[in-house]
C-alpha cells in the first residue's frame, strides 16, 4: 500500500500517513498510534477515511 492515506484518529483529529511509513506516526492531538511501521506494509491502527494515491 505505498500511497498516501487520510486516517482519522479516535480523537476525530485527520492526518495524512504514508502507507508504507518506516515510522511510527501518532496523533499531534492525543497521542495515540495511528500507524505502527512494520518493516514492509505499516499497519494502520485507525480508520482510513481516504486514499489519496
Ligand atoms: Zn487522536
Amino acid at each position: 500500500m505505498s500511497k498516501f492515506l487520510l486516517v482519522k484518529c479516535e480523537c476525530g483529529s485527520e492526518s495524512v500517513v504514508f502507507g508504507d511509513s518506516k515510522t511510527d506516526v501518532f496523533c499531534s492531538a492525543c497521542g495515540n498510534e495511528m500507524v505502527k511501521a512494520s518493516g514492509g506494509r505499516a499497519k494502520i491502527n485507525c480508520k482510513v477515511e481516504k486514499v489519496l494515491g
